[in-house]
Parts: C-alpha cells; sequence; structure tokens
C-alpha cells in the first residue's frame, strides 16, 4: 500500500486480509478476497457497498473485533492480537444499555477500562456536552428519539478518545432528517478538532452520506468483497448535494457499484471470483415473485432496457432498495446488468408479457436451473414415497450455512419462490411441504 507515497505511516494496515466460513460439506464459503487496505490520520475513509457484501466483516477484522482467516492486520505496525487497540465502535442499532441512564451508558466504557468514579463522571459530562445531549443526563434510553439515542452512541463511542472511531451504518435507522443534522454535528466535531480521535472509518451502503463525510472513499465488490474501486474527495466543506461536482462524484460511484463484471481481474483472480460467485448462489435474495414480475413489466415496457437509478428514482425507492429485486431477476437469468443498466433477456421479457401459467413455467424452469437449494429441495422430496416432508427438515440444513436468522428468512423465500414455481405446496398449520405432482 502507499505509505511510501504519501510519506505517512498508516494507523492500521490490512495485508491480505481473507474471511472464510466453512461449510458443513467442508467447503469454505469467501466472504471477503485478500485485501490490502490502509487507514491514515487525518482522514474520514467511508467503505461503500450493497448489503451483505462483507462490510461489517471487514469493520470488525480491521478493530481487532473478529480474527481474520488469513492475512494480517498491524497497528502501528504491530500485528493486531497482542493489545487491544484504543477503538470503538458505533453501531446502527444503537445497542445501548437499556437500564442505564445516558451517563451511566456513556461512563460504561470508561469504568470497562477502570477509570475512577471522578475522572469517569468528569469525561463523560464533557462529551456529553459536546454531542448536545447536555440535560438528558439521567434520562433512560426508552425515553430518548432515534436521533439522541445515536447521539448516545457517539458520545460511549468518543468518551475513550479512540484513536480510530469506527462506524458500522450508524444513520441508516434514522429519518432523514435526522440522520444529516447528526452527521453534520459529526463533521463538526471533526473538522473543528474538539476530539482527539485522529481518524474515521465509517461503513455505510448509502453513496450520498459518504460523499458528504468522506475524504477516500471505498467502493467494495461482492462475492467475496474485494476492492472495487476507489475515490478521492476533494471537495471543501460543507458539501452542497446539488454541486455539480457532489453529483457527478455519486454518478460515478453508483457506476462502480453497479458494474458487476470486474475488468481489473487478471484470469486466475476471475476464475475465483467466479467460483466463489456460485457457492453463494446458494443464498437468496429476500425477495417475493410478485415483486421482481412487477420489475420486469415496467422494464418491458420501457423497451426493456433502463438505468437502474433512473428506474428507482421513478419508483421513488433507494436503489438499495432495488438492488434484491434485481439481483433475483438477475440469479434468474431473466435481467442482465451493464454498466449501471439493467436489460431483460428473452426469457425475463417473456415472463414479463405471459399470463400467470406461463410465468410460473419459465419461473420454474429459471429456480431449478440456477437455484441449487430449490433443486435439493426437490430432490428430497421426490425422494420420499409420499412426496412430503417437514420444512424443519430443510431448516436445519440451511442452520449449517448461515446464522439462526438468515437460515429462517432463506427458507422463507425457498418457500415462497418454491409455491409459486409450483415446485412444491407448503401447509402452515401442519409445517410440511409436498411435492407438486405434474
Ligand atoms: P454487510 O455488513 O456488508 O451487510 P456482512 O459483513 O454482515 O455484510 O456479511 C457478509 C456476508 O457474510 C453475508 O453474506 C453474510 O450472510 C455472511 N456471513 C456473516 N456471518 C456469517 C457466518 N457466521 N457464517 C456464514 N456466513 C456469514
Ligand atoms: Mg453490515
Amino acid at each position: 500500500m502507499s505509505s511510501v507515497s504519501t510519506g505517512v505511516e498508516p494507523i492500521i494496515e490490512a495485508r491480505k486480509l481473507e474471511k472464510f466460513y466453512p461449510q458443513p460439506d467442508g467447503n469454505r464459503i469467501q466472504v471477503i478476497a485478500p485485501t490490502d487496505l490502509a487507514i491514515y490520520p487525518g482522514q474520514i475513509i467511508a467503505l461503500l457497498g450493497p448489503s451483505g457484501c462483507g462490510k461489517s466483516t471487514m469493520l470488525r477484522m480491521l478493530t481487532g473485533l473478529s480474527p481474520a482467516s488469513s492475512g494480517s492486520v498491524y497497528w502501528h505496525g504491530q500485528p493486531v492480537g497482542g493489545e487491544t487497540p484504543n477503538v470503538s465502535i458505533v453501531f446502527q442499532s444503537f445497542a445501548l444499555f437499556p437500564w442505564m441512564t445516558v451517563i451511566e451508558n456513556v461512563e460504561a466504557p470508561l469504568e470497562a477500562r477502570g477509570v475512577a468514579e471522578f475522572e469517569r463522571h468528569k469525561r463523560a459530562l464533557r462529551i456529553i456536552d459536546a454531542v448536545g445531549l447536555d440535560g438528558f443526563e439521567s434520562a433512560y434510553p426508552k425515553e430518548l428519539s432515534g436521533g439522541m439515542k445515536q447521539r448516545v452512541g457517539v458520545a460511549r463511542a468518543l468518551v475513550v478518545e479512540p484513536e480510530v472511531l469506527f462506524m458500522d451504518e450508524p444513520f441508516s435507522a434514522l429519518d432523514v432528517l435526522t440522520a444529516e443534522t447528526l452527521r453534520g454535528e459529526l463533521l463538526e466535531l471533526w473538522l473543528g478538532k474538539k476530539i482527539p480521535t485522529r481518524a474515521i472509518f465509517i461503513v455505510t451502503h448509502n453513496i450520498e452520506e459518504a460523499v458528504v463525510l468522506a475524504d477516500r472513499i471505498i467502493v467494495l465488490g461482492r462475492n467475496p468483497a474485494h476492492i472495487h474501486a476507489e475515490f478521492t474527495v476533494d471537495m471543501a466543506h460543507p458539501r452542497d448535494h446539488k454541486e455539480p461536482q457532489f453529483v457527478e462524484l455519486v454518478d460515478q460511484i453508483y457506476r462502480a457499484l453497479t458494474r458487476q463484471d470486474h475488468p481489473e481481474a487478471t484470469p486466475a483472480e476471475l476464475q475465483g471470483i467466479l467460483a466463489a460467485k456460485q457457492k453463494r448462489a446458494l443464498m437468496l435474495p429476500h425477495t417475493r415473485p410478485g415483486g421482481m414480475a412487477g420489475l420486469l413489466e415496467i422494464l418491458a415496457d420501457q423497451g426493456g432496457h433502463a438505468d437502474l437509478h433512473v428506474l428507482a428514482d421513478e419508483l421513488s425507492l433507494e436503489v438499495d432498495a432495488l438492488l434484491p429485486t434485481v439481483d433475483t431477476a438477475v440469479l434468474l437469468g431473466l435481467l442482465k446488468l451493464e454498466e449501471g443498466d439493467a436489460i431483460i433477456t428473452p426469457d425475463g421479457e417473456a415472463f414479463a408479457k405471459g399470463d400467470i401459467q406461463e410465468r410460473k413455467k419459465i419461473f420454474r424452469a429459471a429456480v431449478l436451473a440456477n437455484v441449487p437449494l430449490l433443486r435439493q429441495m426437490e430432490q428430497a422430496l421426490k425422494a420420499k414415497a409420499n412426496r412430503t416432508l417437514p420444512a424443519e427438515f430443510f431448516q436445519d440444513l440451511l442452520d449449517e450455512h448461515f446464522s439462526e436468522d438468515e437460515s429462517r428468512r432463506q427458507l422463507e423465500t425457498a418457500i415462497q419462490w418454491g409455491r409459486y414455481a409450483e415446485l412444491f405446496d407448503y401447509d402452515a398449520a401442519s409445517g410440511k411441504l409436498t411435492l407438486t405432482e405434474i
């Protein structure tokens, strides 16, 4: 990385950092491809990427919270693991202790570090004042709005005077105006040098948030996560959404985010990416066939071709909200993505124009060809004389691959798709799946 070219020592440096999750079949899913990344003092870095691409996993490894599967993280040139680095993390979910008051929440990390009561109290009051929580010291989290809760989250993170402040989608649970206010306040603390923090690393899926805040924006690609593009933001603060330079940068980043091919990869890397992609096809985007049908109809109406950004605008959606539906259509071979444009395939066109029976036929063929889980479910049901299995059977299989929540959502999605494809029927009362005989 470029410690040579900048002449500045990075605070944190990741070299060939990778993350795998083991699979029951002895294979492993690669979530993060070998990645080099450095955090330099004086910068706000934004890590941008679609949901599920590996941003939080990367953040946890950089903080030392989660071990790397391969590669290393260095803090001031020393491998993490020995001494715990001085970092703190602000989470999207606020993660406050509900039984503690505001000031007790803010003091908690100091108490954990053995700071004496008087000193603890003094430092907590100072930071509470700085983040605009003055007067709320003895309130409980449940009495606070989302914005005030996250101010507590920020205060609690800053009270330990972290060298690097990590934030994982800190504003995405807040309404738009509150999020904007809190971003402004964060910038004020940072630019006004009111905090000793030397770098901020913020994970987000919001392009505009990244451009408002960051000096450097790293765009992650997925399957497995890798650095897809990097942007330097050379604009004075405060940055105005309407400035041409702002709009142009958002557009460039947007194109980088949606580009699905990997023109920069060597043939060997591409092989690895494709292999990982096939494994990750195990994972279903959480969408309903009806939603995808709507998207394909709109596209067919527009001549089979549209800019995703424009399409999202027309639907008053954030691009991010549209992506799972787009992913579903791409996974099923009904849509292609090229440079941020969605292009309907001949199957997609036939689907959009077909009646319900034709749609089901196309959908059925598409899931059997492209979705290993549904193929597996069909085969398992076929293997039973009575063509029936409890849904729990599949839940257990999925539990091996995913967290409990995720495996439940995977199964719900698979059941919705399978019913629409008329592969099987699901009886919610008995929790049983029965193969549809055709
Ligand atoms: P992001 O923060 O970008 O939304 P995450 O880092 O949380 O993404 O997750 C990246 C990917 O890793 C997801 O596809 C998720 O399902 C997968 N993943 C996370 N934890 C585990 C785990 N314990 N086992 C298997 N896969 C996991
Ligand atoms: Mg995350």
